[in-house]
């Protein structure tokens, strides 16, 4: 038997699909919109709704009250404690603001083990996509102010004006993960070091939510008492296990023209990890021109190619969250090769509104 569940919410919008019970990729909360959402479940299941790395968080999971509720909060410890203490440039409890504060230093800065292969990961991306995702653009996502209208405020949304050409210059030129410098530790309990030139500044924001897919993918396959679970935090989804009736997760893909619809859905059966990155959720106007989040290295504005959507689906988080801001910014030609190269299963939304995907996404897809 199933139940509806309505959620008002004051001041966030909740992406559920109402006929296929599920979340979707491509939506994310917006602080500040207001709205409400319709909410499919199975009896058993228990929801969580809250709010942790700048964006709105979901949690359903199957397993006893005590045991769902002691996760949940496990889980937002895990989320708060991921932002706090290593990824947030803002907080200077973070690991990645420790590092900033290091650049230009002659000693570098010392790294965890955990960060030293995050950012491993993400300077091979950088290597493997021509330069084109890049984690050194710190001080370029400031100039344009990101994270404030992103999050969606309305009054810095209103004050946006783009930086002016000169900035632009000034601040690419302190970019290039090129410049970046990780020396590996090489005996036991010894640290990796990093080192930044002057001026640059890490920004991880294309990898944040698909490093916490993977953690709590960790945390619910250490907890023995939760049979299936689906988290979405924004634009990226992680499932796992499975429902009492056996059923498939039903992850929406959003409709970049009507964002209120989908394109299609994926059906998926265990944990998968699904981000998505695109132009319609996150971006501001001035003058009548729409400026969107995902920089291009190379000219320090808001990447321009023939994608609306595009989205990731593999087991591992951190690759999703990635890979789709990557295959973002190189287009369907050149990220469908990409992700071949990792082994990830793709769809574009183009500006057309047709839709490519890779041959083995065919198996999980189902177009509306
Ligand atoms: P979202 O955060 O909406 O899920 P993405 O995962 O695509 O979207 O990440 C976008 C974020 O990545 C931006 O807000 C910015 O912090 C950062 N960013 C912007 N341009 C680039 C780029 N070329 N390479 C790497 N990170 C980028
Ligand atoms: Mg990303």
């Amino acid at each position: 038997m199933k139940l509806f569940f309505r959620i008002i919410m004051v001041g966030a919008v909740i992406f559920y699909c109402c006929s296929c019970g599920n979340v979707r990729s491509g939506g994310w909360g917006r602080a500040s919109a207001g709205g409400d959402g319709d909410f499919e479940v199975q009896e058993s299941a228990r929801q969580y709704v809250d709010t942790a790395m700048g964006t709105v968080i979901q949690q359903t999971v199957y397993a006893s009250e005590e045991t769902a509720s002691a996760f949940f909060q496990e889980a937002m410890a895990l989320l708060t404690g991921l932002e706090q203490e290593e990824l947030s440039w803002r907080l200077d409890t973070s690991e990645v603001w420790q590092i900033n504060a290091s650049a230009g230093n002659e000693e570098g800065c010392s790294i965890s083990e955990e960060m030293e292969a995050l950012l491993q990961e993400c300077l091979e991306l950088y290597g493997r996509s021509g330069g084109a995702f890049d984690i050194t653009l710190g001080p370029l996502t400031r100039l344009w102010n990101i994270d404030k209208w992103a999050a969606g405020g309305e009054e810095v949304k209103n004050d946006f004006r783009p930086p002016s050409a000169e900035e632009l210059r000034y601040a690419l030129g302190l970019c290039g993960s090129d410049r970046v410098r990780l020396v590996p530790a090489v005996s036991e309990g010894e640290e990796a070091r990093i080192f930044l030139p002057e001026g640059m500044q890490l920004d991880l924001g294309a990898v944040g939510k698909g490093l916490a897919l993977s953690r709590l993918s960790g945390l619910l396959e250490e907890e023995a008492g939760v049979s299936g679970a689906v988290i979405s935090l924004g634009g990226s989804i992680l499932t796992f296990g499975g429902k009492p009736d056996g059923s498939s997760w039903k992850v929406g893909i959003v409709n970049p023209f009507d964002t209120s619809s989908n394109v299609g859905i994926l059906s998926l059966e265990g944990q998968w990890c699904v981000s998505t990155s695109g132009d319609y959720e996150r971006y501001v106007e001035a003058d009548g021109v729409r400026y969107h989040h995902i920089l291009n290295p190379d000219t320090g504005y808001p990447a321009e190619s023939e994608v609306r959507g595009v989205s990731i689906l593999t087991k591992d988080g951190l690759l999703s969250d990635g890979l789709s801001t990557a295959c973002f910014l190189l287009g369907s030609e050149r990220g469908m090769e990409l992700a071949e190269e990792y082994g990830v299963e793709v769809l574009f939304v183009l500006s057309d509104g047709s839709i490519v995907m890779s041959e083995g996404m065919e198996a999980y897809f189902t177009e509306l």
